[in-house]
């Protein structure tokens, strides 16, 4: 069974479908944020600042904010609109430091929220961010009620919901088949009482 990868930090590899949606004519863009992101990068990375993309997932539950540094953009939870505009500014600012390491960086590959990170996150005033949020978002204390494991090197991993999709051993897929999904390593459901 062959079928395009997506990779997930949780060691699965995820059958997704084509890619449909075309982010750039998003209707989850908010030209204020992203007025407001262009502002704050500008003085200190022209260039990014013109690729910059921001605007809210509504899909997003326990996640604050993501970067996405291979696209320049950023995604906030509109869970954050109910916390405070300074809750808002906070995780805008802790995501464009993101990509301000790693446009930095080039194709580097970075530590999430390592020295680069770091110095972004001085240059853009939040010295003191920390790596995680502590907001009240439904979920962020949810159980994780299933446990995933490989049928053939047997890692495993917990999480909050039933996977919606077929998920294999990302690692297994990797060493097996080159990075495509294959049946064998398909990750056994069980559920933890
Ligand atoms: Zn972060
Ligand atoms: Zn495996």
């Amino acid at each position: 069974m062959i079928g395009r990868l997506r990779l997930f930090f949780g060691g699965e590899a995820k059958i997704s479908s084509p890619p449909v949606v075309r982010r750039r004519s998003s209707k989850y863009r908010d030209p204020d944020l992203e007025k407001r992101a262009k502002e704050v990068i500008h003085s200190l990375a022209p260039e990014l600042s013109s690729r910059l993309l921001i605007g809210w997932n509504p899909r997003m539950r326990t996640t604050a904010g993501v970067a996405i540094a291979a696209r320049w953009e950023i995604w906030l939870n509109p869970a954050l609109r109910e916390v405070s505009q300074v809750e808002i500014e906070r995780t805008l600012l802790h995501e464009l430091a993101h990509l301000l390491a790693q446009f930095r960086c080039g194709r580097r590959r970075l530590q999430p929220h390592g020295a680069e990170w770091r110095q972004a996150c001085c240059d853009l005033g939040i010295a003191n961010e920390s790596r995680t949020h502590q907001l009240p978002f439904p979920g962020r204390k949810l159980k994780r009620r299933y446990r995933l494991s490989c049928p053939v090197c047997g890692e495993s991993h917990e999480r909050v919901r039933m996977p919606k999709r077929r998920v294999a051993c990302l690692a297994c897929c990797r060493r097996h088949q080159g990075g495509v999904y294959h049946e064998r390593f398909r990750l056994v459901v069980q559920k933890i009482l």
